[in-house]
Parts: structure tokens; sequence; C-alpha cells
């Protein structure tokens, strides 16, 4: 009896000491294993970590639901992202002069031009005559505003030389057909007034450049932007030996920045037939203590697209008596004033041609 109470009671100790080290072999095991499982949660997100600071792919492309569910256990990781954010590449803006920029320009308008053509070598054109550069970030947003009517053939050599020039130039820019509806007296400055209107209202542009359709820069050096003073920018051209026919001349090609233009209160709109109304815009201008900014005689060449002077086009008589009197017109004849009809918008790849009632004159 006495022999069996020891047997059993070495037996319970033994038994006890293997439940014990059971135990601790349990718990040692477990350590190791949840262990091993948060190392691999934590390199998970190390690697998705090193991936982020090797893309060049911008933060908000990466999915953000890897990103929130790798970082769940790691509460330093999201403050590493944001800064990584703010790191990442920004365009830079462009320069002065683009690189592509290649100088004089050959302009001539003996071969025909065709729209199509003109589509397809500027793919980068998009619908209603946009473009803005993908390397950088352009300077102004400029708005082209073209005065037109029944002149479809100066048009598309226009769209043929200028698409090219104003994308090298790298410019944020879309091209304005302002079309004169009906066959009244032909009034080219308040045509102009109803491209700076209608252009706002499709985008915040800064800078406007008004623009003859028959009329080509040979130099693409002759940025059609804005500058600190209103910019004539077709100063020596072809037709008057490429010269200007007088110093306060200002018609052809001319920029102003949205507030050079409010300035002045826009153009007038009462100047119907041809002649005079850029003589009233320069008259503003000086009046508003603003000079005239050029291009060099060189790099503001042009060529005019020659033609017969258009129908229901005819000199204004009224224009001499007119100019005259610009400082005490020009405060109640100008944008404020503008009152126009839009017949119809067409939207192009290479231009927005917005046809318009533009009245007629007071007879
Ligand atoms: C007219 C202007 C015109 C200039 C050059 C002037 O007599 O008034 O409108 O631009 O001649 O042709």
């Amino acid at each position: 009896m006495g022999e069996s109470t020891l047997n059993f009671s070495l037996l319970h100790r033994t038994c006890s000491l293997v439940v014990v080290l059971c135990i601790l072999h349990l718990s040692v095991t477990l350590f190791y294993y949840l262990r091993t499982l948060n190392n691999k949660e934590l390199s998970f997100v190390q690697n998705q970590q090193t991936q982020i600071k090797n893309s060049t792919v911008a933060p908000e492309v990466i999915p953000k639901t890897t990103l929130s569910s790798a970082v769940k256990n790691a509460s330093d990781i999201p403050l590493i992202v944001t800064e990584k954010a703010k790191v990442l590449p920004v365009l830079p803006k462009c320069p002065d002069q683009g690189p592509t920029l290649v100088g004089p320009l050959r302009v001539e308008f003996t071969s025909p031009v065709s729209l199509e053509l003109v589509r397809d070598q500027n793919p980068r054109v998009q619908n209603g005559g946009r473009f803005k550069p993908d390397d950088c970030v352009a300077q102004q947003k400029v708005a082209m505003i073209i005065p037109f009517r029944h002149r479809e053939e100066h048009l598309k050599y226009w769209l043929h030389y200028l698409h090219p020039i104003l994308q090298r130039q790298q410019l944020d820019y879309g091209v304005y057909v302002i079309n004169q509806f009906g066959e009244d007296t032909f009034n080219r400055a308040k045509l102009l007034n109803v491209g700076y209107a209608e252009a706002l209202k499709e985008y915040d542009y800064e800078c406007f450049v008004f623009s003859d359709v028959d009329l080509i820069p040979m130099d693409d050096r002759n940025i059609y932007k804005c500058y600190s003073q209103p910019r004539h920018l077709s100063v020596s051209m072809d037709k008057f030996g490429f010269k200007l026919p007088y110093l306060q001349y200002f018609g052809g090609v001319s920029s102003m920045s949205k507030q050079q233009f409010l300035k002045i209160n826009g153009f007038p709109n009462n100047y119907w037939g041809w002649g005079g109304e850029d003589d009233d815009i320069f008259n503003r201008l000086s009046a508003r203590g603003m000079s005239i900014s050029r291009p060099s005689g060189d790099l503001g060449k042009c060529r005019m697209i020659r033609h017969n002077r258009d129908a229901k086009n005819e000199a204004n008589p009224q224009r001499f008596n007119r100019i005259t009197h610009t400082r005490q017109t020009m405060d109640h004849d100008g944008i404020n004033t503008l009152t126009y009809k839009v017949v119809n918008v067409e939207k192009d790849q290479l231009f927005t041609k917005i046809t318009v009632d533009v009245g007629k004159p007071d007879r």
C-alpha cells in the first residue's frame, strides 16, 4: 500500500510537469507565431511605401483602398504619405519663348488648304480650337477673336498657319470666329466686343488677341499673348511695305488683357463699315493713360491675303468725325452697352464659330 501511494504520487508529479511543459511550449509557440504575423504586416506596409516613393505617378492615382488597409496598424504611415504628396512633381511654368519656336516663317497663299488636312496636322487641338501644353503650365489663357463674314478661304489659311505657331508658343488658347449674321453693314469692333463676352462665358481667359482673318505672322517669336501695355502685333505688314502706316496705327492684330480692355470700356459699337474703329481704340487707350507696346519691325512682320473690299463693308464716312469725339463717347459706348443675339454656335475641332446678329446702323 505504502509503495503504491509512492508510485501514484510520482506519476502525479510527472504528469503535472508534462502539463506545465506543454503550456510553456504552447505559450512560446503562440508568442512567436504572433510576432511573425506582425512582422509580415509591417513589411507589407513598408513595401507599399517603397513603391510609392519610387513611383512617378501622382498620389491621387494610387488606389486609396490599398493604402488605407495597409496602414491600418501603423499609425505613423499616413503622415509619410501626406509628406510624399507634397513633394510630387508639379508642372513648371512655360518659358517666355517656347523651346520649339523656329523664328522666321515662309508664308504663302498659292497652294490651297483643306480643313481636313489642318485637323489631321493638329491632333492636339481639341474641339472648339482649344489647346494647352501638357509639359508646362501656360503663362496665359488667351482667346483668339476673329471678326468674320464670308471669308472661308482666308480662315483656312489662318488656321493652317496659326494653330502650329500658337502651340509652339505654348499658350493655353481657344479660337473664336465671330461671324456677323445677315448682310447688313459690317461692324468689326462690335464683333470683337461680342468675341470678348462670348469667350469669357466658356473659360477664364485673361488675355484677348483680336486678329483680322487675313493676317498671318511671319515669325513665331511674335508671341500672341498680353503684355504690360496693350500690344500691337501686326507692326510690319507687307501691304504697307513692312512699315507702320502711321505711329498711332492699331489695326490688324492686337492684344489686350482683361484689365486693359475693361479700362477702356471695350471697343466702340457704332462704327459701321470700313475704317476708324481701330483709331478710336487707340484714342481710348491714350485717354486712359496707356501706351502701345510693339515687337520689333523684324519680329512683327506679317502677310495679308490680298482681296477686294467686301460688299457691305464700304468706307465709313462718319469715321473722321467720330474719332475726334472718342473721349466724350467712350464711357457710354462700349462693352457696358453691348447688345446682340447669338444665332448659332458651331464647334469644329479647329475653332468655335459664333454667328451673331449685331443689328444695323441707325438711319
Ligand atoms: C483707317 C483705319 C485703317 C488705316 C489703315 C485709316 O485711315 O481709319 O481704320 O486701319 O487707315 O488702313
